[in-house]
């Protein structure tokens, strides 16, 4: 006992130290004069329990990037013991990192370093450099996001693909685990295109609906796939028919993904009819909900994108649109509008 005292004076006396000579040699605040000041999540957060979250996935998310995991070792990720609490303080923060102490785990993993570039906007800009610093994006008014769920498809998919490139058109996917363990290298082509990948559940199912351990258990599993597939875990979960409530809001310490047009490209199965009711509905800043299992979708959107260019929109990611990053636990229906539980 008195050795452990006597230890983690002398550590925290050594970092003391150090911090008040950087502190000394630096005239602005640089983040080594923070090293030692008693930092906690709540004062690199601005006391924000979803900047929190978005930080411990994000270290499940560098652990998965840094180690080669099992599907089994992935489906563990969310029981990983990380910090609840905005007055934690297992953390170290350098100039070009944000290092996260684990506790003992089945990993075997001690330390886990998020580079800094992935924490803009999330970490306060006065415990980063400057390089780092969140700026709003100043983008046009005329704004909207392209989401296609329910994907992986082995035909359209592509078909789709070639068209967002040829548009210069970047969308996010949200997939379907059991989908994406039949068809990775579909998975593996969303990316390369350019565009992002959102947990869509397993199997499609409406998850307030399952208990807890349930629920969970639809995203982790297609977190292992979307991982066996791409190497990388999914920053965003989009539940199936946008059912959720708080309980399973807040299962993930992810975003949510919603919209605010819905193409109904499921309900007309007709490429003039979907093509006119996006038009209709969309508006700046909108999220629009298509899905890239429909014949009838994929053609409609060369004439969505070329009209929706035509009244001056511009195509642009999910960030993009939200002028920030989007953070764990809260759900986003378009710009200006995200919401907690
Ligand atoms: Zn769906």
């Amino acid at each position: 006992m008195i050795i452990m005292i006597k230890k983690h004076l002398f550590v925290t006396l050594g970092i003391t130290a150090a911090s008040l000579f950087a502190l000394s040699i630096s005239n602005h605040s640089a983040p080594q004069a923070h090293a030692a000041a008693n930092l906690t999540y709540g004062k690199i957060t601005n006391n924000s329990l979803h900047r929190l979250g978005t930080i411990r996935q994000l270290t499940r998310a560098q652990l998965a990037a840094d180690h080669k995991l099992t599907g089994k070792q992935v489906q563990q990720l969310v029981y990983l013991p990380l910090p609840k609490r905005l007055t934690a303080h297992n953390f170290t923060l350098s100039k070009k990192a944000l290092t996260i102490h684990l506790v003992k785990n089945s990993y075997g993993v001690k330390n886990v370093a998020i580079p800094l570039s992935k924490l803009t906007g999330i970490i306060l800009n006065r415990y980063m450099p400057a390089k780092y610093d969140f700026v709003k994006p100043k983008t046009p008014n005329k704004v909207v996001s392209m989401t296609f769920d329910d994907g992986p498809d082995p035909t359209l998919t592509p078909k789709l693909l070639k068209i967002l490139k040829h548009y210069n058109v970047p969308a996010t996917f949200f997939e379907v685990g059991s989908s994406v363990i039949r068809y990775p290298s579909i998975s593996r082509m969303v990316l390369k295109y350019g565009n992002q990948i959102g947990n869509h559940s397993w199997n499609h199912p409406d998850l307030t609906s399952l208990s807890s351990t349930r629920a969970l258990h639809q995203i982790a599993l297609t977190d292992a796939a979307i991982y066996k597939a791409t190497g990388t875990i999914p920053a965003y979960v989009r539940p199936p028919y946008g059912s959720v409530n708080s309980r399973i809001g807040n299962l993930y310490d992810r975003p949510i993904v919603r919209w605010n047009v819905d193409s109904r490209d499921w309900a007309y199965l007709n490429t003039p009819k979907t093509v006119q009711h996006v038009l209709a509905t969309t508006h700046p800043g909108s999220i629009i909900l298509m899905h890239d299992i429909h014949p009838t979708l994929v053609a409609a959107v060369p004439q969505i994108i070329r009209s929706l260019k035509k009244r001056g929109y511009t195509f642009v990611t999910l960030p993009t649109l939200m002028q920030k990053p989007l953070l764990a636990n809260l759900q986003y229906f378009g710009r200006g509008d995200f919401r907690g539980f």
